[in-house]
């Protein structure tokens, strides 16, 4: 199976698991069985001198207070075995690491090609709710805490269990009242847990969404660097993220106090009861019921078990962290609002007819429709404008012609199939896009153009320069085409980027075009400019836009005025001017 195929199978059985969020890691361990089960022997290996030296140990106090005559026999057998068992730790420890490390490091990769894939399959709808930092936050830190919280708890755990089971067994094979006085820590820890648990998580999910706003702050501070410089707010938005920076310190403060009196509380309580336990078997030796041996033999297992549950209880709020994440991750995982793509009917070569057939359309949370029974027929290569107030709808209606969501009712036919059935990616390839805010990245001006599309000749690529004016501009710059574009393309005037949007919209020869006119003022040489290279592509496919220009309205084959979600009027630009008189 392809790496690919084989995370959207995880994505889709992630989805079914929404109220158990942890069984999202398990599914990880269970699929790499082996491995895991090569990791638990090596961590026997690796674990077993901690066992093997309360043995020799007693063995040899045994031997000295009983006068044994074979005592130095006693002795070097006792420390050879036990310099095999020393020795072989590094082997253990070395092959034991590379062969989990692996695993951990495996999970924390598909996690986050998971995360990314599943990102790219959620609806459009999806985007305009959760601000982007949060999202990264999910992809980089989340992730990373469940890859340390992994690398942790699994080993931990696992040597608490050998650990105990090993100390229980040789102890109930030497003395059965002692066997019984160990099992008194477990209910201790347990209770110890109990008492802290509620608190430790509730401060975890209290930082943990306080972190998530700081990185969303932060990065929506950033993108609006330019609006806030421009009106002068750079005392108010630097004052803004301060108090959340502050709020998130104040919660990861109290967070550590919580963790630290946890801390002091279970190893206070675990050396009593240690101290306790020497008591007693002291009191035990005295009456002969167990050797000097087996005092040390005991405090040696049973030390080993204390420090077992007390690092495991120190790794508590480590855990509640990690859990956190999964929990934070699942919430990307299971997003139902995933973008519906039936492909039941092939679509061949578009033409490019367009139908909205009684379209109705609201948007989640609100109450009223946004559009209401719309209907519009578009023949092919006509191009069509949308007019009206803001917030009329008209870039729903692109929207959903897009595909970016579906009507409620109604429904919207590209020549003559009704887009629910249609294979989106199919459809999409022949269309193009040119919105409102043109969407440039860091790359070259030959892949921004050519963004998505294999093979593409650099004489091509100017051809369609040409086209929207932008030769000389190209010409001019010390690398042509291959000038590398500052992030969001800021190193361009509005006029460059949007016939740069343009152009990546021609090279594609779609049949469909969807041009979101932006509102931004253009001099009159740019705005010429992308006036003309509007018209080119106007000229090619069906187009559909929402236009602000009269010179752009003016050259559409047919103007539709839009009002509350409807047409109230349409036209060409002289019948409705004569309308209007
Ligand atoms: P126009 O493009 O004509 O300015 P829109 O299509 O953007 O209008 O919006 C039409 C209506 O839908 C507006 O009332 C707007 O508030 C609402 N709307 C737009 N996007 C969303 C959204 N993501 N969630 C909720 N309401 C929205």
């Amino acid at each position: 199976m392809q790496k690919g195929e084989e995370l959207d199978e995880y994505i889709r059985e992630c989805s079914k698991l929404a109220e158990r969020p942890y069984k999202f890691i398990l599914k990880f361990f269970t699929k790499k069985k082996r491995r895991v089960l090569l990791t638990f022997f090596l961590w026997t290996c690796q674990r077993s001198p901690c066992w093997v030296i309360p043995l020799a140990t007693a063995n040899i106090l045994d031997a000295l207070s009983g006068a044994n005559e074979n005592i130095t026999e006693v002795i070097a057998k006792n420390l050879l075995i036990l310099t095999f068992f020393i020795l072989q730790n590094i082997f253990s420890t070395y092959h034991a690491t590379k062969t989990f490390n692996k695993i951990v490091r495996g999970i924390e990769s598909d996690l986050r090609g998971a995360l990314v894939r599943k990102m790219q399959q959620l609806s459009i709808m999806f985007y305009k709710e959760i601000q982007s930092g949060k999202l990264l936050s999910k992809v980089t830190r989340d992730v990373e805490n469940i890859e340390t919280f992994l690398d942790q708890a699994v080993r931990s755990v696992f040597f608490i269990i050998t650990d105990v089971v090993i100390a229980l067994a040789v102890t109930f094979s030497r003395s059965i009242i002692v066997f019984l006085f160990f099992w008194l820590s477990v209910p201790m820890a347990i209770g110890i847990i109990m008492l802290f648990q509620k608190k430790i998580s509730k401060e975890n999910n209290t930082f943990r969404k306080e972190m998530e706003n700081t990185t969303s702050q932060v990065a929506e501070m950033i993108n609006l660097i330019p609006v806030t410089r421009a009106h002068g707010l750079q005392e108010v938005e630097s004052r803004k993220i301060v108090k959340q920076v502050e709020a998130t310190s104040n919660s990861g403060f109290q967070l550590d106090l919580v963790n630290s009196f946890f801390g002091a509380t279970h190893w206070v309580a675990f050396q009593f009861f240690q101290a306790l336990t020497l008591g007693f078997t002291a009191f035990l030796a005295i009456r002969g019921t167990i050797t000097v041996g087996d005092v040390v033999l005991f405090q040696g297992y049973f030390a080993t078990i204390l420090n077992q549950i007390s690092s495991l209880i120190s790794l508590y709020p480590g855990f509640c962290k990690g859990f956190e994440s999964v929990k934070s991750v699942s919430e990307i995982l299971t997003e139902p609002r995933i973008e519906e793509n039936a492909a039941i009917v092939p679509l061949g070569k578009l033409r490019g007819e367009v139908i909205f057939d009684h379209v109705t359309y609201t948007y989640k949370n609100n109450e009223e429709a946004t559009l209401n029974q719309f209907s519009l027929k578009v023949k092919e290569g006509e191009s069509v404008a949308f007019v009206g107030e803001s917030g009329a709808g008209k870039s729903t209606i692109l929207n959903l012609l897009i595909g970016f969501d579906s009507p409620q009712e109604g429904r919207i036919c590209i020549d003559g199939i009704n887009m629910k059935n249609l294979d989106l990616n199919e459809y999409r390839s022949q269309i193009a896009v040119v919105p409102q805010n043109t969407i440039l990245f860091a790359g070259t001006i030959y892949e921004n153009v050519t963004y998505g599309l294999d093979n593409v000749s650099k004489e091509r690529v100017m051809a369609v320069l040409k086209q929207v004016g932008l030769t000389d501009f190209v010409n001019s710059l010390p690398q042509g085409l291959d000038t590398t574009l500052a992030e969001q393309g800021n190193s361009l005037s509005g006029g460059q980027k949007q016939r740069l949007a343009i152009a990546r919209a021609i090279i594609r020869n779609p049949r469909i075009i969807v041009f979101d006119e932006a509102t931004s003022a253009l001099d009159s040489a740019s705005e010429k400019m992308v006036q003309e290279a509007t018209e080119s592509l106007m000229k090619t496919c069906t187009t559909f836009m929402v236009a602000h220009r009269l010179s752009t309205i003016r050259n559409a084959d047919r103007i539709v005025v839009i009002q509350k979600g409807k047409p109230v009027e349409e036209g060409s630009f002289d019948e409705l001017m004569e309308k209007k008189g």
